[in-house]
């Protein structure tokens, strides 16, 4: 093969936030602080800033390669060390701090990290872990001196501010190999433990480039973005490169996710486009809903975690004309890999068909293949009807878990070709449209039949007095499973069972209705804010059926 002649530059993180100080430096990164207040930044600042805190930590002894965990809110600072950790050669490892505390434990330790970057909020929660995380040598409290305890369980507890005034801010992004790993994420794994995902300088920089498209995010220097979805949450879905890759404003909400702070951040910052999963959305619009408010510059938000509900595309679209982008990732893909955006061929379409559309998956984004396979491994026709295991590819897909955890998770095909099976099941359209029916882990299987679980659920929160609703098998001794509706209220909302099993009626066929409905306080929701019902299936593992 002969080769090209062009320059090799590394595809590296620390070039996202160059560039934003280059070409950008006057853009703002806004951010409501943990200790309460707004404060204010711009890309040269935190560019200067971002290297002022790699000279530090090269100082403190951290190397290339070693991992710096952090535990924290959507923030500058946080921010900051997703540049000063991964552009000088180190790892970034972002814990969900929702997580349990024994887990957040094993965690750290499984990663062997040697430092720990934590907010003002997790001091507590880390005061009770540390003594169980034996390779971590520095912990470093996201803050300055006014703000530091007078006393804490951790000995030689360091001052972010303090630590970064330490380096000098002369120091240069070092250049070095794109494959270079970057940051970790753990999955929040729903049995055994959590499984590490590495990723690369390189994966993380075509994801950025693949994400800011307009047929995927669609995002410019003209926007203003506020990720919602927490920067411990697969890096906000990559916002916090693609915002300074692309220049524009960001805004960082820090602990405050509840609807009323979010909304007057939203319009106090003339914010644009905003991410998130459902489960934020639900907060947000409840109180828009119920104080009467609109946006008046928000135009867009992508909804991707878990399936958004069909009422929810269809509110935010009707009543507050902002477009929603379903979204769909995972962890294992840095996230993204389908964005529902429309063809030219769907723009003449009415509303209802555009609303339709817009409650599949959505297109690859380029970079990303995809297929669905039978129970035999063949590939199934793209014709939207039929269902299957959704097997991707591509370069910013993990390859294999951190320390080879849970061995080779890739099937290969008959062309030698590696595929990350998803465990979604989904169907995929003449038009390259995915849809996912469900996790496979939450389908029920009835007599043979397979019943989408999401879809029952979409019908359940389109009635008006359902706040969330999860579908779950239960045991059913002729059907093996049948489906069975967990149902939150609004708040002073009232529905029957009876009410809410007509409502399914012309909507769903006869058999695929579920066979009761039980209503309870509260839905349990996972570390991401996506309903946990692993917790429901034990919680219901024996109840019966009054069809059983
Ligand atoms: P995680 O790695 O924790 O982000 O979880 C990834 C999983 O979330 C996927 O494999 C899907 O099961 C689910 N998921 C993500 N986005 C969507 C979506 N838009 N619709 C349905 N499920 C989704």
């Amino acid at each position: 093969m002969l080769h090209g002649l062009m320059m090799q530059m590394p595809l590296t993180i620390a070039s996202l936030i160059e560039h934003a100080d280059r070409h950008h430096g006057d853009a703002e990164v806004v951010s409501r602080r943990v200790e309460g207040d707004i404060h204010r930044t711009t890309y040269r600042e935190l560019n200067r800033r971002s290297r002022q805190l790699a000279d530090a930590l090269g100082r403190s002894g951290i190397g290339a390669g070693d991992r710096v965990a952090t535990i924290a809110w959507n923030g500058y600072r946080h921010l900051e060390l997703y540049f000063a950790v991964s552009g000088a050669g180190r790892v970034l490892h972002t814990i969900n701090p929702r997580l349990h505390p024994e887990q957040i434990a094993w965690i750290v330790n499984h990663a062997e990290d040697r430092a720990l970057c934590f907010d003002l909020t997790f001091l507590p929660l880390v005061e009770a872990i540390a003594a169980h995380c034996p390779t971590v040598r520095h912990w470093v409290l996201m803050s300055d001196r006014a703000h530091m305890p007078a006393a804490s369980k951790i000995p030689d507890l360091l001052c972010y501010e303090e630590l970064l005034a330490s380096g000098s801010d002369s120091f240069v992004w070092p250049e070095f190999d794109e494959n270079t790993a970057s940051s970790m994420c753990y999955t929040s794994g729903t049995t055994g433990h959590p499984k590490g995902v590495l990723y690369s300088h390189r994966s993380t920089v075509l994801h950025s480039l693949a994400a800011a498209l307009p047929d995927a995010l669609n995002v410019s220097a003209r926007d203003v973005i506020l990720p919602v979805v927490p920067m411990f949450h697969v890096n906000a879905w990559g916002l916090p490169y693609v915002a300074p890759m692309v220049g524009c404003k960001l805004v960082l909400p820090g602990p405050h996710l509840d609807g009323k702070s979010l909304y007057e951040l939203f319009e106090a910052e003339k914010v644009t486009c905003s991410a998130g999963v459902p489960t934020v959305w639900q907060g947000l619009l409840a109180h828009t809903e119920a104080s009467n408010l609109r946006f008046s510059t928000m135009n867009r938000t992508v909804i991707g975690g878990s399936a958004c509900p069909p009422a929810m595309i269809r509110l935010f679209e009707e009543k507050y004309g902002v477009h929603v982008l379903h979204a769909w990732g995972m962890t294992e893909m840095s996230p993204l890999g389908t964005a529902c955006t429309f063809k030219s061929k769907h723009l003449g379409q009415s509303a209802e068909e555009k609303l339709r559309l817009q409650t599949k998956q959505g297109r690859v984004l380029y970079g990303v293949d995809m297929k669905i396979v039978g129970d035999d491994g063949q590939d199934l026709p793209w014709d939207g009807k039929a269902f299957g295991d959704l097997l991707v590819r591509g370069p910013w897909v993990l390859r294999e878990y951190f320390k080879g955890e849970g061995g080779d998770p890739l099937k290969t095909d008959a062309a030698g070709r590696d595929w990350f099976p998803t465990g979604d099941v989904a169907t995929i359209d003449a038009d390259g449209y995915m849809h996912i029916t469900d996790r496979s882990k939450d389908v029920i299987k009835s007599g043979g039949e397979w019943i989408s679980s999401i879809e029952i659920e979409n019908i359940a929160v389109a009635h008006p007095a359902v706040a969330m609703a999860a579908c779950i098998a239960a045991r059913h001794p002729k059907w093996d499973e049948r489906p069975l509706l967990v149902v939150m209220k609004k708040p002073n909302a009232e529905v029957t069972r009876e009410q809410l099993l007509a409502h399914y009626e012309g909507k769903v066929a006869k058999w695929q209705v579920p066979d009761d409905v039980v209503f309870v306080d509260a839905i349990p929701l996972g570390a991401t804010g996506k309903m946990l019902k692993t917790r429901l299936r034990e919680q219901f593992k024996d109840y019966r059926l009054p069809t059983a």
